[in-house]
């Protein structure tokens, strides 16, 4: 949708893209004058293979800051983003058959990477208000399963795991021994006054078995700088570098120095960006509140909001699309009011749109107000 809304813009049509995961801000003038530095001072060869010490060091010193969890420079690993710190773990880990446990809504990529790895995905339906229950995991395991991936704050729904459903979550995992959990925290500093838990932290006899992964793309608004980074038992650690070494040979020198700079640098600053987020948020939630059709949940973390487009469903456009599925919703939002949302198949649970809010609060408004003249034209 992202690269449809891109080419229906460089033919000269209007569009608002609400498609992207990424903040729309700029990272903080510390971290830029870090890389600079990192630049004038040639740090620019290729590095250890997962991390330099001093970046393993502030990645040690974020997870005992923020998660009171504490791992030493053995059992953290850094990578190409989030993204990739989750590959090398299911490339190092996976073999023919292994099952992976996600819940829908999901991030797209979890279960085909799954899959690329050669493993199965095993997708549990939404649970209320998008949170993961903690009997529908118990009933998805198997003796082939290999990971649970928990995500939150998630993306696509904004939900965010509380600390107690959390901890019954990892108590299911516990008593499953070939399970191991993956914690995708990327979203962790994006949190509308709701509490913040991790497995590993909620359960600490669960440590060895978890994956807590993080990055800077998300809370420093970091996303082209390609650094993510995890926490774990310190011989997957190694099996995921080996399986970096032999991929990328490391991260990119210049964003690392970058990173260090944002984990040890004024945290201030996350707190700001949250509170332009969660105005955002409301904006959007305020209007979706009078589109006819749809109905939308509270998120109360990252920077989407995901609402139920069942109300639109068989009904046709005004410029006379036939809506039969959200993707036929999406299409002919973005072709008759060039706005781009993504339809919730590609997310697992349908019929949805995601509207990421990591826009500007005029292009929230513009795009809002043609969301609501394409329901209102619905017949
Ligand atoms: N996990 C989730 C849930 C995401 O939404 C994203 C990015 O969109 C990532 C991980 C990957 O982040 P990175 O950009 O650091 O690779």
């Amino acid at each position: 949708m992202t690269q449809r809304a891109r080419d229906l813009a460089e033919a000269g049509r209007d569009v608002v893209s609400l498609s992207a995961g990424e903040p729309d801000f700029d990272p903080p003038a510390h971290v830029a004058e870090a890389a600079l530095r990192a630049v004038s001072e040639g740090r620019t060869r290729y590095t250890a293979p997962d991390g330099i010490p001093e970046l393993k060091r502030a990645v040690v010193a974020k997870f005992r800051r923020d998660n009171g969890l504490d791992y030493d420079a053995a059992e953290v690993t850094v990578a190409t983003g989030g993204k990739q710190v989750i590959w090398n773990a299911l490339e190092a880990t996976i073999d023919p058959g292994d099952e992976v446990v996600v819940f829908a809504p999901y991030w797209a990529s979890y279960p085909d990477m799954v899959r690329l790895a050669g493993g199965t995905p095993v997708i549990v339906p939404p649970g209320e208000g998008f949170v993961p229950d903690p009997g529908a995991l118990a009933a998805a395991l198997s003796p082939r399963t290999k990971w649970v991936i928990l995500n939150s704050p998630s993306n696509p729904s904004g939900a965010v795991i509380p600390p107690e459903t959390m901890g019954a979550l990892a108590e299911v995992v516990r008593h499953h021994p070939t399970a191991m959990v993956m914690a995708d925290d990327i979203y962790e500093h994006i949190r509308y006054g709701v509490p913040f838990s991790t497995p590993a932290s909620v359960e600490p006899r669960l440590r060895e078995r978890t994956l807590t992964v993080n990055g800077v793309s998300k809370a420093y608004a970091m996303t082209g700088w390609r650094i993510g980074f995890a926490g774990g038992p310190a011989a997957l650690i190694a099996a995921m570098r080996s399986v970096q070494s032999q991929t990328t040979s490391c991260p990119c020198s210049v964003a690392q120095w970058a990173a260090v700079a944002a984990l040890d640098g004024p945290q201030e600053g996350l707190a700001e960006r949250c509170a332009a987020f969660e105005r955002r948020r409301d904006l959007v939630l305020a209007a979706l509140r009078s589109c006819p059709g749809i109905e939308c949940p509270t998120p109360e973390g990252a920077f989407y909001v995901y609402p139920s487009v069942a109300g639109c469903m068989g009904r046709t456009s005004a410029g006379g699309a036939v809506l039969s599925d959200d993707e036929a919703f999406a299409l002919a939002l973005l072709d008759e009011e060039g706005v781009a949302v993504v339809h919730g198949a590609a997310f697992g649970a349908s019929p949805a749109i995601r509207i990421s809010t990591a826009a500007s609060d005029a292009a929230l408004a513009e795009a809002m107000a043609r969301l609501r003249r394409f329901c209102e034209g619905l017949r």
